[in-house]
């Protein structure tokens, strides 16, 4: 057989897509893919490089092993550098590492991401962790096989022994999978809420009831950070469960917190939250932006503000528009500022770069006549890892400045 023929279960790539491997990174998109004959869905392949031409022809050469996707547009994620004998086992390490990972890293709370997907080299994998139940999301084709789903429950149950693990389930991933609907519920165990802590504050999860993502757990050191800087009447807006909200209010440094939120539900655990907490939070269910409209037309002030709004930027096309959205979120919160007040401004668009965010605020700053100081420039807790050649690993950015 000619070397360069289509094997079973090899998929050759372009030269571009070897190239972004060969960068660090471990997507191929389907455009550089240039053969995968019958190649099954979820299937993990051998990845080779293309056979460059000339005289005489290079002969290609194998970049390691992949999972395949037969409809997502990310066709190949790569799992190794080299082929992998044993998946199995290979899928069981990583889990074990990832753990240890979190123990080496991970301080003050019995909540965190466990696996992180690409982060933790199990692409299409989440795990999150609330004190003694899991949450388990599976993103792709090769991850919801019942092969692979025991071997994750399995060592899951082995390694943390959770009273019980959910799965949430994303409809939207699960169509561009195109995998069978499914709905969130138990896989393991019978319970579905629990208590949880972060920086000694108490949290409570509810896996089936109210929304369906959990806490942000990604926030969870910048609530510290923020804690140490806030001061006097504190306005957390996007507050969900009231991450920044309960935190402030128990901080004592805050004289008064109000949260905002669209969502009714959200704002209910909220409510529960603070209750668990001892502590007094005036919760809005309201629009963000039509409140921060009409409090800063009616002249209100604060000493701190937190603006974390949901990911405006799903896509490199609608940067423009996203960015205009930030705009108007911190224009509105630095006229509403106290000389010497604290304005914490995030993202969790990847779209929106950490210098975009930046040269939005600094924006809404000339409009305003104010000056910024960058006290911090922070990004996601460390469980939400970043690795480097893997730029989407990183997405979530947290400004805390202070404003004259
Ligand atoms: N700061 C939160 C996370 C915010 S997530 C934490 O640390 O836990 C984004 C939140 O924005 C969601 O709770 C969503 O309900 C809310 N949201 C989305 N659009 C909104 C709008 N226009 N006005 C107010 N809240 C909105």
């Amino acid at each position: 057989m000619p070397r360069n023929a289509d094997a079973p279960g090899v998929v050759t790539i372009s030269r571009r897509g070897a190239e972004r491997l060969r960068g660090g990174h471990v997507w191929v998109y389907r455009s550089d893919i240039l053969a995968a004959k019958d190649i099954l869905p979820g299937a993990l392949v051998t990845v080779r490089s293309t056979v460059e031409g000339g005289r005489p022809p290079r002969s290609s050469q194998i970049l390691g092993s992949a999972f395949y996707s037969t409809s997502s547009e990310i066709a190949l994620r790569m799992v190794a550098a080299k082929p992998v004998g044993d998946l199995n086992l290979l899928v069981r390490d990583r889990i074990r590492a990832a753990i240890a990972y979190r123990e080496r890293f991970v301080r003050n709370t019995n909540a965190c991401r466990m696996i992180f997907s690409e982060a933790d080299f199990l692409p299409g994998l989440i795990v999150d962790r609330y004190k003694d139940i899991l949450s388990l999301q599976i993103l792709t084709q090769a991850m919801d096989s019942a092969p692979m789903r025991e071997v994750v429950v399995s060592e899951l149950q082995e390694c943390l022994k959770p009273a019980a693990i959910l799965e949430m389930v994303d409809p939207r991933v699960r169509r561009l999978e195109q995998l069978k609907d499914k709905e969130r519920g138990l896989i393991s165990g019978v319970k579905t809420s629990t208590e949880f802590e972060m920086n000694g504050v108490r949290f409570i999860y509810e896996g089936l009831g109210g929304q369906k993502t959990g806490a942000f757990l990604d926030q969870r050191e910048n609530y510290a950070a923020v804690t140490q800087y806030a001061r006097g009447e504190a306005l957390d807006l996007f507050c969900y469960q009231g991450g920044f909200a309960v935190h402030l209010a128990k901080a004592k440094t805050c004289s008064r917190v109000t949260g905002v939120d669209s969502s009714r539900p959200a704002l209910e655990i909220a409510e529960r939250n603070a209750a668990l907490n001892e502590i007094e939070v005036e919760w809005i269910e309201a629009n963000a932006f039509d409140l921060l409209r009409d409090y800063a037309d009616a002249g209100r002030k604060y000493d701190c503000i937190v603006l974390d709004p949901p990911a405006f930027a799903r896509s490199r096309q609608n940067l423009e528009t996203a960015l205009r959205g930030y705009k108007e979120l911190n224009l509105r919160a630095l006229q509403m500022l106290r000389s010497g007040g604290i304005l914490v401004s995030c993202s969790c668009s990847y779209h929106v770069g950490a210098a975009d965010l930046l040269g939005t605020v600094l924006a809404a700053a000339l409009d305003s006549h104010r000056t910024v100081r960058l006290l911090e420039n922070r990004g996601q807790s460390k469980d939400h890892p970043r690795v480097l050649g893997i730029a989407e690993t990183g997405y979530l950015k947290c400004l805390v400045l202070l404003v004259t």
